[in-house]
């Protein structure tokens, strides 16, 4: 993540770029500051908060400035909405095809009795990490989205949602938590938080951005340099043999390798929120409790506890809601700030991933494939 503002030069999807880059490359192009930064601001304004295709945008830019801008915007590549599933309680499960026929999905949550409305976004096509849990990591990486498909997640979905939405408020949240390592696509990531960030483009406060990794510790420094957004760890095992078999990325990094890298680039003043997915007979027992305090004893973080969802290991099932709120008084007891948070929309696919998984063992495996 550079500290200047980047530029490019060659031409990026019209919805791929950055404010402070446009900018930037604009400039660079021979426009005066000022110059490049109206006419940026025009366009980015129409196709971004007006919701204008790029011609249109570009048709409201000054001519001289628009001669410079109309070279650097290639048109989008098209996100396709294909299905849409909505639960009992109105969170909405949304499938896209990407231009080269692949489908990723995000979701709409309306949360807080309707107060606020998150939108969850995939950051890759599939996913390498291949958590034991998770729909998504069985069908291994298949490439990482671009900046312009993570931002026309929240652009179609916030105008789908606004379409429908009644009385309810528009999406002002944004959680990575969809398809992908959001930290294994970091550079996009950060540059499309950049984007959905700024006030020129659809002004989200950056922590009202989640990004949920499994700890791609050396990532750590890079995350925080680059954004406000907030960190979520998914850590969902008390100690490395449980999580090493839960998470193969802790093979590689375990929990105390992980506790330090943690401690060790998180701003002052900044927490982390930490996610334990609570699976009955595996990581529900007092003595698992205990050493989950331990772990958070020192890092400044929020511990959410999630319930599981039916996952593709029949294994790996909830617990009852006496033994959740039991795991929680503990750890409440022991001074942890804890809260349970159930999944949404369980009854149209749970955790991260099962729509699109779902979606592609109805189809025959042809949307998301190696190669
Ligand atoms: S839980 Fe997240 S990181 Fe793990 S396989 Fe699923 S999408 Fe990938």
């Amino acid at each position: 993540m550079p500290s200047s503002p980047p530029t490019a030069t060659s031409p990026l999807p019209a919805g791929a770029w950055r404010p402070d880059a446009l900018v930037a490359t604009l400039h660079a192009a021979g426009l005066r500051p000022m110059q490049a930064r109206d006419a940026a601001k025009v366009w980015m304004n129409g196709y971004h908060r007006d919701h204008l295709d790029r011609a249109a945008a570009l048709a409201l830019v000054p001519p001289v400035q628009a001669r410079f801008l109309a070279p650097l915007l290639l048109e989008d590549r098209p996100l396709l909405a294909v299905e849409e599933v909505i639960a009992a309680d109105q969170t909405r499960r949304l499938l896209w095809q990407t231009h080269d026929g692949l489908v990723i999905e995000s979701v709409i949550i309306p949360a807080d009795n309707g107060q606020r409305v998150t939108l969850c976004v995939s950051s890759q096509v599939g996913c390498g990490r291949r958590c034991a849990f998770c729909e998504t990591g069985r069908l291994g990486l298949v490439r990482n989205l671009g900046v312009d498909e993570i931002a026309a997640q929240f652009r179609l979905a916030s105008q789908l949602w606004n379409r429908v939405r009644g009385q309810l408020p528009a999406i002002s949240n944004v959680v990575f938590m969809g398809m992908g390592e959001p930290l294994d696509n970091l550079e996009n990531v950060l540059n499309a938080i950049a984007l959905l960030t700024h006030d020129w483009t659809y002004g989200l406060s950056a922590r009202k951005v989640s990004v949920s990794t499994v700890g791609v510790a050396q990532k750590f420094a890079a995350f925080f340099a680059g954004t406000q957004a907030n960190l979520a760890l998914s850590l969902n095992a008390p100690d490395d043999a449980r999580r090493s078999e839960l998470m193969p990325v802790n093979q590689r990094v375990s929990m105390a390798d992980l506790k330090a890298a943690l401690v060790a680039h998180l701003p002052r003043g900044r927490s982390v929120l930490v996610e334990y997915i609570l699976f009955a007979g595996l990581n529900d027992a007092p003595a698992d409790a205990e050493l989950l305090r331990a772990w958070l004893d020192g890092v400044p973080a929020r511990l959410n506890l999630i319930p599981a969802n039916p996952g593709p290991d029949p294994r790996l099932q909830s617990p009852t809601h006496e033994a959740v709120w039991a795991f929680q008084k503990q750890l409440l007891d022991a001074g942890v700030r804890v809260m349970v948070r159930y999944p949404h929309g369980r009854d149209v696919g749970g955790a991260c991933g099962q729509l699109a998984g779902a979606h592609r063992q109805k189809r025959g495996h042809n949307e998301v494939s190696h190669g």
